[in-house]
């Protein structure tokens, strides 16, 4: 069983490279998936008579037009709703717009002083050069009050003991608003600055976000083995083992997240033990049902009394609903729980401050073999899925070329 190439794993990026080589008429793929069903991180389930995304809330950026309309192909524009995006962060019991820096003014008097003075007296605005850790940086960027009202305890929720291991390369991921666009904020009672990612987003109008990537698989359904998990790959002879077979390949473009190889053969173990510092973290989806009072899409929860992070209310985007799931780091869930959970090992690939080299180091290395990382876990990047799906685009190009 030798093919020209092999993809692992059939979340947004491998689907969308098999659906990109099946349009340009290369048909000598296979797509192998360990679980019963394509969409990885995006799948939804249906949960009290509705769909529930089980990786968490998903929505897909509008802004990034040349992806929706490639994703449009497989599911026609109209059957999505279109949303400003309404997101909310609780702090001391107050609601706020997200994100904070931006929308102090929506806060008490009392704690608007506390914020702008908070940035005011933080080590960006008092010339003081950038720290390397993301903790520091928190503190740097937005003080003391800031972060320990926000920010830390939000992000330990989230990454856990991890936290203290991330650099700051990735930032521009967060929404960056300088203290005089908080100060015009106030001033004028409007958010300024660069608005954060899905600001404008799709979700689909009669099912969760797992519909589209069902029906990429569909598209390619010939060459999608499901249910096989791959242990094993040997870079020498060009080969991987799932459980129960050995495959062949030309090249293989790998989605799946590194350190779940159970062995890789034919790699200097400098480049094996790298990938054993590759961190990750794991999150648990639980569904409420109860309905919220609120017109947010989703809200953040930095306050450690509560376990979770952040709600989803899918009555405010999914027609027909009610309830709402929340998402907690798996080492905070409570599992004594009657309602339904989902977990996801593999969630959150993290920014160490190692990680970049490693990752460096692995693809180039990797590439000699014609064996490529594409995606959230094959670059151990936390892209969203709209620029997965361009990375898979842009690289089946480039391998039909
Ligand atoms: C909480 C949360 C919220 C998010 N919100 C958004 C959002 O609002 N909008 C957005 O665009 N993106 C969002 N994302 C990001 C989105 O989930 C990812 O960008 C996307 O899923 C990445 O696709 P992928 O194909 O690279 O990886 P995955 O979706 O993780 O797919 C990898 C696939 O590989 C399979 N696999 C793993 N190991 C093996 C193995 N050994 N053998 C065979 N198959 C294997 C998995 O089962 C999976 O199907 C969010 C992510 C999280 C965690």
């Amino acid at each position: 069983m030798k093919y020209k190439y092999i993809i692992l794993g059939a979340g947004p990026a491998g689907l969308t490279l098999a659906n990109v080589l099946k349009q340009n008429n290369e048909n000598n793929f296979l797509l192998l998936e360990k679980e019963s069903e394509c969409g990885g991180l995006c799948r939804s389930k249906v949960i009290d008579d509705a769909y529930l995304d089980i990786g968490g809330g998903h929505f897909l950026d509008a802004d990034n037009v040349e992806v929706c309309d490639f994703l449009f192909n497989f599911m026609h524009e109209d059957e999505w709703n279109k949303f400003d995006r309404i997101s909310k962060i609780e702090l001391d019991s107050e609601y706020i717009n997200h994100p904070i820096e931006a929308n102090i003014w929506q806060l008490s008097q009392k704690l608007q002083i506390e914020y702008l003075k908070s940035i005011a007296i933080a080590g960006c605005n008092l010339n003081k050069p950038k720290p390397e850790k993301f903790v520091e940086w928190i503190y740097w960027k937005l003080g003391e009050k800031i972060a320990n009202d926000y920010m830390i305890p939000y992000n330990q929720k989230m990454f856990g003991e991890e936290l203290n291991d991330l650099g700051t390369y990735w930032l521009e991921k967060l929404p960056n608003v300088s203290f005089d666009e908080t100060l015009l904020s106030c001033l004028n009672k409007k958010a300024y600055g660069k608005e954060p990612g899905h600001t404008r987003f799709y979700y689909p109008k009669e099912y969760g976000y797992g519909e589209i990537w069902n029906r990429m698989g569909e598209n390619i359904a010939n060459n999608l083995l499901l249910n096989k998990k791959v242990t094993k790959l040997n870079i020498l002879d060009k080969s991987i083992v799932t459980d129960d077979e050995k495959y062949e390949f030309e090249s293989i473009i790998s989605t799946i997240p590194w350190i779940s190889f159970e062995e890789i053969i034919g790699a200097p173990d400098s480049i094996v033990d790298s990938i054993k510092k590759l961190k990750i973290s794991s999150t648990i989806i639980e569904y409420i049902n109860q309905n919220i009072d609120t017109n947010a899409h989703w809200i953040y929860y930095p306050s450690l009394t509560k376990k979770y992070h952040r709600i989803l209310l899918r009555k405010n985007f999914l027609p027909n609903s009610k309830g709402y799931w929340t998402e907690t780091n798996k080492n905070r869930f409570d599992y004594n729980t009657n309602n339904f959970y989902y977990e996801n090992e593999y969630t959150y690939p993290l920014n160490t401050i190692e990680k970049p080299i490693i990752m460096n180091n692995l693809l180039n290395y990797m590439k000699k073999y014609n064996v490529y990382g594409l995606g959230r876990w094959g670059e151990h990047i936390h892209y969203n899925s709209d620029k997965v799906v361009k990375l898979a685009m842009d690289l089946g190009k480039k391998l039909l070329k």
